[in-house]
């Protein structure tokens, strides 16, 4: 079993679809053992977004990020990291495959509905700027 760090990001939010994205990862056998609401910082998004710091659209994503509320989440289930990367469709949703997240609902390659961690080691530091041990169950 693996844990896995989303976001519902705020175009997602914005259009109410946090139950639709749900359905989506809970219908993949994905389980959200952590969830939350909160609309972060400016100083949050650029410590999330870090290693992207030098790309040309690091401002337009940070702006975008702190535009309005996102819901965090912990997926766990097996092999959850490739498996919600799957689920979530590619960064840019002219190419998600049909059924994915990103297909059904992200409206551009900027807002594109949710984020997933990438690696063990990406998730495991994601998890750890917004959960603490006993907020996940
Ligand atoms: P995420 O990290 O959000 O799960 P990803 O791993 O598919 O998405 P990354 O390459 O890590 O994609 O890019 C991070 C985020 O930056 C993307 O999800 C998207 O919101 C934004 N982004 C990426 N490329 C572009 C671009 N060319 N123009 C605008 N925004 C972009
Ligand atoms: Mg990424």
């Amino acid at each position: 079993l693996q844990r896995t760090f989303s976001i519902i990001k705020p175009d997602a939010t914005e259009r109410n679809l946090t139950g639709a994205v749900n359905a989506v990862i809970e219908g993949a056998g994905l389980r959200i053992v952590a969830q939350k609401r909160i609309h972060m910082t400016r100083q949050q998004a650029e410590t999330f977004y870090a290693v992207h710091k030098e790309r040309p659209f690091f401002g337009e994503l940070v702006d975008f990020m702190t535009s309005g509320p996102v819901v965090v989440q912990v997926l766990e289930g097996d092999n959850a990291i490739a498996r919600y990367r799957e689920v979530m469709g590619a960064t840019n949703p002219a190419n998600a495959a049909e059924g994915t997240i990103r297909k059904l609902f992200a409206k551009s390659v900027g807002e594109n509905s949710v984020h997933g961690s990438d690696a063990p080691e990406t998730a495991a530091i994601e998890i750890a700027q917004f959960f603490s041990g006993n907020e996940i169950v």
